[in-house]
């Protein structure tokens, strides 16, 4: 690992920090934390934590012993001074005479001496910065330190390596009882560098930021040094016949399987999005003869339970033409997965409630592996954890037997309370874990459509003819959204584009089919050419993009839901609309069809029937023109409605969101015209 520090940054961190009133010591932490943060070979997501202990000015006047130790979940790579909880020193420390302290009133000692009340929640691991005496101390969960540390003799591995430059401290959960086992380690000889936390990670230790973190890069060093030396040869690869099954054929099925608990008719049950690696490391790992032992004896630290769950699910592989084989061979593969998870549990952690059963991380040998989350964000995180896994594993065997600590711990880290914690505001949004596609996204009405069901929480695939709209109004719209180039009248792009959404989130939920255009001609008058143009984008690709769905949805086996832009003309054609009218007409007959072929599949088909709404259909010189042909205002003709109300594009994607969570409603068509009689279904 390279040493990044640079005495300029660390100079200008402090001349830029002192400006708004952060101290030397502080702003060095700041410093030396985001260099440990931006390797995600020393940590990840929210893990490790830095500390430095300094004095700071009291309300009342005079200067105290504090301690500043990062904020519960923050990330050490993009960490801010207001990113550190401030603690008084010498309350913490008097806890060291404590013999037990509960987790409730180890959190309320550290929250009732902060400075401010207002800061974070000091991490789970801040009695160990306080306890231990060295001012800077730098805590990572080092892939290298991890390689050598998990195995049955990781102890005589690190003695071997290190001499008496570290303490080691056999493994404890974290809180109280592993700060009183570090400090009593420290004590014992207190001229060490660091301390070795077995099967959790090292603190290292400074009287500087400087030599802190450069005592972290050497430790972590002299780790890799070791896994270079008497290495052996690692999982001897099993044998597969035939072609793997592409990762957008085996994610639907897997995300079917793992959609916990419900039929295909529960309009709100939970779903999980798909993030799909593979790399030759991995593959290696996956395809390994022993993938099964090596891969569920336990996450690498524990704190990435609450991520991973303490295992991953190991699925057969899956065949090119064999996918009914595999749907079996995983769904049993998970039902043995659930209940050894569930009996676990309960053996582990009487009385926890399982937050469920469901796998985050998958291994498919042959392919590679799969993530899983409420959101495509969650997903990832579980993903980059399990490569981590990968990585740290597949070192540890290379030297000798890889080993974690105990399932137990495991199961009671991921049901920690303060663990748990740092996970922040879950579940947000009715349609979170979703996945919507919106065609026509790039701008107008589809925008809208985008942008109200990204705020339900759903992640949505943007489909546009212009791929830039389309990559912009992603990006606005948040979370995990995506901008796709696709031409909806031509069916390659079309399955390229579902093929594309189910490799990056795993499936489809919901299919807002918007992409529409509107052309004009006297029936007895317009060309055969303009009428079917008019029906390759009115009619055609919308039965293209309906049976890409249903396609995923069938092999999904959750049930889905289909929406239709339709339009007033295909209830109540007006002069010369014939062209847009007629495929719009039949297109409100598709929906029906797909309600009543596939409502036994738990795939609902509806429509939304919007009328003058200003969008690429009804631009503003249109509306002009309208209005003057009529002999009224622009305000006039756009609300001339029984409500008296100008209706616009966020009213339509309301109705599209209401749509897709009405469980019980299918071959239903929704009016948004503020009320044209003219117009009325009946
Ligand atoms: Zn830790």
């Amino acid at each position: 690992m390279e040493d990044l520090w640079s005495d300029s940054d660390a100079e200008t961190a402090i001349g830029r920090y002192a400006e708004a009133g952060v101290g030397e010591d502080l702003a060095l932490r700041v410093y030396s934390s985001r260099l440990l943060g931006s390797d995600p070979r020393l940590v990840q997501h929210g893990g490790g934590n830095t500390s430095v202990k300094t004095a700071a000015g009291e309300f009342s006047g005079g200067e105290t012993a504090v301690i500043h130790v990062k904020g519960s979940g923050r990330d050490l790579g993009s960490i801010e001074p207001g990113d550190f909880a401030t603690i008084r020193l010498g309350p913490l420390r008097r806890l060291i005479e404590l013999e037990e302290l509960s987790d409730e009133a180890m959190i309320n000692a550290g929250r009732r001496n902060m400075l401010d009340s207002a800061a974070p929640s000091p991490s789970v691991e801040f009695l160990s910065h306080a306890f231990l005496p060295p001012k800077y101390i730098d805590h990572s969960h080092a892939n290298a330190l991890l390689s050598l540390g998990n195995q049955p003799d990781g102890d005589k591995l690190a003695g071997e390596v290190y001499g008496r430059r570290v303490g080691i401290v056999p493994y404890t959960m974290p809180g109280f009882g592993l700060a009183k086992k570090a400090l009593r380690v420290f004590e014992a000889d207190p001229g060490v560098d660091g301390l070795i936390l077995l099967k959790h990670g090292l603190f290292t230790f400074g009287e500087t930021a400087r030599q802190s973190y450069r005592r972290m890069v050497e430790l972590v060093n002299m780790a890799e040094a070791r896994l270079r030396r008497e290495r052996k040869y690692v999982f001897a690869a099993a044998a597969f016949a035939g072609e793997p099954a592409s990762a957008a054929d085996v994610a639907p099925i897997l995300r079917g399987l793992c959609a916990p608990a419900g039929g295909a008719r529960e309009g709100a049950r939970k779903r999980l999005i798909l993030d799909f690696r593979t790399a030759p490391a991995i593959l290696n790992y996956v395809n390994g003869t022993d993938v099964r032992r090596y891969s569920r004896i336990g996450t690498v630290t524990p704190d990435h339970a609450i991520r991973t769950k303490p295992r991953p699910l190991v699925v057969p592989a899956p065949r090119a033409g064999g996918l009914d084989d595999f749907r079996r061979g995983a769904a049993a593969a998970l039902g043995d997965y659930a209940d050894d998870y569930l009996a676990s549990l309960a053996r582990y952690v009487p009385g926890a409630a399982p937050i469920d059963a469901m796998p985050r991380v998958i291994l498919v040998p042959g392919l590679g592996l799969f993530g899983l989350g409420i959101s495509a964000g969650d997903a990832a995180i579980a993903a980059d954890i399990a490569e981590t896994t990968v990585a740290v594993v597949t070192e540890a065997e290379a030297i000798g037997t890889y080993e974690s600590a105990d399932q137990s711990d495991m199961f009671a880290v991921e049901h920690w309370s303060l663990e748990r914690a740092k996970l922040g505001e879950r579940n947000g949004g009715a349609l979170a874990g979703h996945i919507a596609v919106v065609t026509g996204g790039g701008g107008g009405i589809g925008a809208a459509i985008v942008r109200a069901f990204a705020a339900e929480g759903a992640e949505v695939a943007v489909l546009d003819l212009d791929a830039k709209g389309a990559a912009t109004v992603a990006r606005e719209a948040g979370s995990g959204s995506h901008g796709l180039a696709c031409d909806v009248t031509d069916p390659d792009s079309v399955a390229a584009a579902f093929g594309h959404v189910r490799e990056t989130f795993g499936g489809v939920d919901i299919v807002v089919s918007n992409a529409g255009a509107a052309w004009q001609g006297a029936i007895g008058e317009v060309s055969d050419e303009v009428l079917r143009r008019s029906f390759e984008l009115n009619f055609w690709a919308h039965q293209t993009v309906a049976q890409n769905a249903v396609s995923v949805m069938r092999a999904q086996g959750i049930g889905g839901c289909l929406l239709f832009n339709a339009s007033k003309q295909a209830v109540n054609p007006g002069p010369g609309f014939g062209p847009y009218g007629l495929p719009k007409a039949a297109t409100l007959a598709l929906m029906r069809q797909y309600a009543v072929d596939h409502g036994a599949e738990g795939i609902r088909s509806n429509a939304v029937n919007a009328d003058r709404i200003r969008s690429g259909l009804l631009t503003g010189a249109m509306v002009k023109e309208r209005a003057k042909a009529r002999g009224v205002g622009e305000t006039q003709y756009m609300s001339g409605n029984l409500l008296g109300l100008e209706v616009t594009a966020e009213d339509v994607a309301q109705a599209f969101v209401h749509l897709a969570l009405a469980a019980k409603t299918t071959a239903a068509v929704i009016t948004v015209d503020g009320g044209n009689i003219a117009a009325a279904l009946r």
